[in-house]
């Protein structure tokens, strides 16, 4: 079992699917959990506070990281989970407006959330930040290109921030998801999903609660060698 007792988290998205799988997974493992989400009607539960945050709101994410120092004392774990697909058509049809809030929620977010975490984290030596990047930012999917670049800098940036902070106590890794049954594939084309679909081997879509298994042993202090790392959860769906 990972213990995560006297621990305290920030879990962005955590109103969705995944965000409340690995939510739920910290809370079992003894850690207090803050959920950074638009949507705050998911229902608080003992250890576990909702805070309204738009991650892409600079000034809304430093005032949400004060509160959760304030109420959990001290954050020593964001995962950065919050996602949005953006639009699944022709690069040539985007309009500008969508590929911006596209990348904004998938990367810009990761950076406003943890530069607003790591003084905490730098000033107790301790700290785990767990991106939610996806197998999309390795391989292409087609009609995606905002999400996939997105998460292809999600990549880049925990590669980036892991080796910034790497004599700190800080570490800093992603996982890259295959398709996992959650509301976000409703975002995307069937087409899309069918195409993602075909590329499983396992021949099943996951659950988020396979996602949040890893991203736990990520959030523990088990994980103690590994920084700037990317580790597919995806059936088997080979991405370099
Ligand atoms: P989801 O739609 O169920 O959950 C996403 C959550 O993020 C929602 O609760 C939503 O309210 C919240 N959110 C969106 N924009 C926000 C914002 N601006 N500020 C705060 N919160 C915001 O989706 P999910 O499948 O659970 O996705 C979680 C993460 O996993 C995303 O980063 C997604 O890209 C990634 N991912 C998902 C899959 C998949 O197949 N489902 C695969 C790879 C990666």
């Amino acid at each position: 079992t990972i213990d995560l007792n006297g621990r305290t988290a920030v879990v962005t998205g955590g109103a969705g699917g995944i965000g409340r799988a690995i939510a739920d997974r910290l809370l079992a493992s003894g850690c207090r959990v803050a959920v950074w989400d638009l949507n705050v009607t998911a229902g608080e539960r003992e250890g576990l506070v909702f805070q309204q945050v738009d991650v892409i709101d600079e000034v809304a994410v430093t005032g949400a990281a004060a509160r959760a120092e304030e109420v959990l004392g001290g954050i020593d774990i964001l995962v950065n989970n919050a996602g949005i697909t953006g639009p699944t058509e022709l690069l040539e049809r985007y309009d500008y407006a969508a590929w911006r809030r596209t990348v904004a929620v998938n990367l810009d977010s990761v950076f406003l959330c943890s530069r607003a975490v790591i003084a905490g984290m730098r000033a107790r030596a301790y700290g785990r930040i767990v991106n939610i990047a996806s197998v999309a930012g390795k391989e292409a999917n087609p009609t995606m290109a905002a999400y996939s670049a997105a998460k292809a800098g999600v990549i880049g940036l925990t590669k980036a921030l892991g080796r910034e902070l790497a004599e700190t106590g800080i570490l800093v890794n992603c996982v890259t998801p295959g398709l996992i049954g959650t509301e976000l594939l409703k975002q995307m084309s069937p087409e899309a999903v069918a195409a993602s679909r075909s590329k499983i081997p396992v021949n099943r879509v996951g659950e988020p609660r396979e996602v949040a298994a890893m991203v736990a042993w990520l959030c523990s202090s088990d994980c103690s060698f590994t920084t700037g790392a990317a580790f597919d959860i995806s059936g088997g769906r080979a991405s370099y």
